[in-house]
């Protein structure tokens, strides 16, 4: 049995990304550079006017109100080419246009009468005021995006602004997912006696897609040689393969035998964690095999722990743990020490701190409180329970966390 920490390590050493494509600007949201991006022209590439106003002199407007004739006009799009700022003139300029020779601020138009003639300055005018200068934001040749970064829409804006269309990505790996068990049958079809609902597979899938990987589902396994051997060696064709069930103890348990005689190399069997305990992680080549036990709520559970963490490390994501934070029970949580224990919890936010009680009956055949939870407790393995009032970590559980 590996620790909760050892096992997360095992796997993380143990995961690489599969490859990088080039991919058009409005796909890349949520993907992982893996190139730097660098500048090939300044940002801004012409001082520009920051304000609707008036190019002009600021020595020419020493007293104030100041008068000055309005010799010229810039919306956005004009060029200044020819265009100068003599002595005692001012020229009408627009938000983003380039800002003629000759001057060296714009006065907004609210400091002005808005003459459209002659323009009297109602503020006095400093150098350079309202001023866009030339690479100010970024200079060329500059890296303005870090491979490693997640592309986010401010990305996305940088690298359209520089006519980045295609940008090279991390590629997202295909996940095969694979049930086990004879008491399966697929969605669809009404469960007769002894039968479930193979409910693990578009869960596990739902999981992936919000990981941003790509689902391939191979179906189930029956309990037999021949059907593991046969749907194992169909899921080890994908980056990643998951399956579920067939990894305790049990008679019916074949998953970790056959993936084994298939080739594959068993990094660790059986995790100190409650629930998922019977988890292992074996490596097949460069594909990473997860068992995860066939309980619902420990599938997602060890999902959520281990094998969310190495899909977005395979895609090129740098920070793969979700963020801790400190909440303060509002009820006791009952616990032996060994073993880490994952909790389900409600949170609420009061006066400015996070407070946490249990999302109800923690067994593990029980999904309602699976659904219920909004985040998850990792109760440290040495840790021998906690009392109302102490604060344990606990991190967000889903991607999109509504909080009434
Ligand atoms: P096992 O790991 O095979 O002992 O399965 C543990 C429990 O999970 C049993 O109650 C199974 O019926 C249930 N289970 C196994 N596979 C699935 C699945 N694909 N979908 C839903 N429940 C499952
Ligand atoms: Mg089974």
């Amino acid at each position: 049995m590996v620790s909760f920490e050892e096992a997360r390590s095992i796997i993380l050493d143990n995961v690489q990304t599969v490859g990088t494509e080039r991919i058009h600007l409005l796909e890349a949201i949520g993907r992982v550079l893996a190139e730097d991006a660098t500048a090939p022209w300044d940002l801004p590439l012409w001082d520009n006017s920051a304000m609707d106003g008036y190019a002009v002199c600021a020595g020419d407007c020493l007293t104030i109100p100041c008068r000055l004739r309005v010799t010229g006009f810039l919306p956005a799009g004009a060029k200044a080419d020819g265009i100068t700022v003599e002595s005692g003139c001012a020229v009408r300029i627009m938000t983003g246009a380039p800002v003629p020779a000759g001057c060296d601020a714009v006065v907004p138009v609210e400091e002005t009468d808005n003459g459209q003639e002659e323009v009297t300055l109602l503020e006095p005018v400093k150098r350079g005021q309202h001023f866009r200068f030339r690479a100010e934001d970024v200079a060329a040749g500059v890296i303005f995006v870090r491979s490693g970064t997640t592309i986010r829409p401010p990305e996305v804006n940088m690298l359209a602004g520089f006519g980045m269309a295609l940008v090279p990505v991390y590629r997202r790996p295909t996940v095969a997912i694979l049930s086990t068990g004879d008491e399966l049958v697929e969605l669809g079809r009404t469960p007769g006696p002894g039968e479930i609902i193979n409910s693990n597979t578009l869960s596990l899938a739902a999981a992936v897609r919000e990981a941003g990987c790509i689902p391939r589902i191979i179906g189930i396994a029956r309990d037999n040689r021949e059907s593991h051997l046969e749907k194992l060696g169909e899921g080890l064709k994908a980056d990643v393969l998951i399956t579920s069930a067939g990894v305790s103890a049990g008679d019916c348990d074949l998953v970790r035998d056959i993936l084994e005689e298939l080739g594959a190399i068993q990094k660790f069997w059986k995790v100190g964690i409650k629930p998922g305990g019977p988890t292992a992680f074996a490596m097949y080549g460069s594909t990473p095999v997860f068992s995860l036990p066939g309980n619902p709520v420990s599938t997602m559970i060890t999902f959520e722990e281990f094998v969310r963490p190495a899909l977005l490390r395979m895609q090129g994501h740098r920070r793969v743990l979700r963020p801790l934070f400190k909440a303060v029970l509002r009820e006791a949580l009952k616990k032996k020490p060994g073993k880490v224990q994952i909790v389900r919890l409600r949170l609420e936010k009061e006066g400015g701190r996070w407070y946490a009680a249990s999302a109800g009956n923690q067994q593990t055949a029980i999904l309602r409180t699976m659904v219920d939870a909004q985040a998850i407790a990792v109760l440290p393995a040495a840790s021998s329970g906690s009392a109302a009032g102490d604060e344990v970590e606990v991190h967000f559980y889903g991607n999109h966390i509504e909080l009434e």
